[in-house]
């Protein structure tokens, strides 16, 4: 017999302001460890000390447990922060947005994506065909939840990225999360960098390509970042993929490759 799965989501605030969060889904027996360590990660979050953490339980309905395949990993080194852009605006049109939504993704997320400017605690879901914003909320946006991987893949893919010197668990956990995205109905691409002052590498994903890092995307010091997911309306609505990104449980049971890195592709920027 299949054993349930549990979602386990935590987040942490300061004064009513967000901290950090974080999340998994496991089996029954691992429930109680998942909640410690997602707790003590919560009070001990780099952005400040937390006053209030919160762990919420949920069983997953196993009917509606959705299986994958994590996506190809790359890296692109590149000089600077306006070559990585570029790169970035180059990858985003190889996988099919015009150029200028692309230039206007990246302008948004440079200036932040929120109202005034400010960071979003989701992402901005964009009509790849005119740019234009569909999240309900611009201040909250979309937030990609209930997606991990199998103990099986976890091993597998621990041992892969460490091989690789990616082992940091930013890297493994953007890669679940634009596994997740890339597998929605109608994604076309996403585009992510850190709201960390000091994490400067983001990366595109697309179908085609995988998770593609790209070594410089913002400039150490800059507190904004943001991720744009962007969709084509013909394949899908906005609901339905609101309802996948947020709300349908997706775990991973085998991990793509790690391609070799790759000098900036300027040719392609
Ligand atoms: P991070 O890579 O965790 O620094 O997040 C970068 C940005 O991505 C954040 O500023 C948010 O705008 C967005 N973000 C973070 N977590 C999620 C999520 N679970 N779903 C959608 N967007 C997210």
């Amino acid at each position: 017999m299949k054993s349930d799965f549990y979602s386990v989501r935590m987040r942490a605030s300061s004064l009513g302001r967000h901290l950090s969060g974080g999340e998994r889904m496991v089996p029954r027996a691992e429930i109680g460890a998942v909640v410690s360590a997602l707790t003590e990660r919560g009070l001990q979050a780099a952005e400040g000390a937390a006053d209030e953490v919160h762990c919420q339980v949920e069983r997953i309905d196993a009917a509606t447990l959705h299986y994958a395949t994590l996506p190809d990993v790359s890296t692109c080194q590149v000089a600077d922060v306006y070559a990585g852009r570029q790169l970035a605006v180059s990858l985003l049109t190889q996988a099919g947005v015009q150029e200028p939504v692309a230039r206007q993704a990246v302008e948004l997320l440079a200036d932040g994506a929120g109202p005034g400017g400010t960071v979003m605690r989701g992402a901005v879901l964009m009509d790849v065909a005119t740019g234009q914003r569909l999240e309900p909320n611009p201040e909250r946006g979309i937030r990609v939840s209930r997606m991990d991987v199998t103990a099986a893949c976890r091993l597998k893919l621990d041992r892969l990225l460490q091989g690789h010197a990616l082992g940091h668990r930013r890297v493994s956990e953007a890669l679940v999360l634009a596994g997740k995205i890339l597998a929605a109905p109608g994604a076309v691409a996403e585009l992510c960098w850190s709201d960390d002052p000091h994490y400067i590498t983001g990366y595109v994903a697309a179908p085609s390509f995988g998770y593609r890092r790209i070594s410089i995307l913002k400039s150490c010091g800059d507190p904004r970042g943001g991720r744009v997911l962007f969709v084509d309306l013909s394949v899908t609505t906005v609901t339905t993929l609101i309802h996948y990104l947020e709300k349908t449980p997706v775990l991973f049971s085998d991990t793509g490759k790690i391609l070799p890195a790759s000098q900036g592709e300027a040719a392609h920027a």
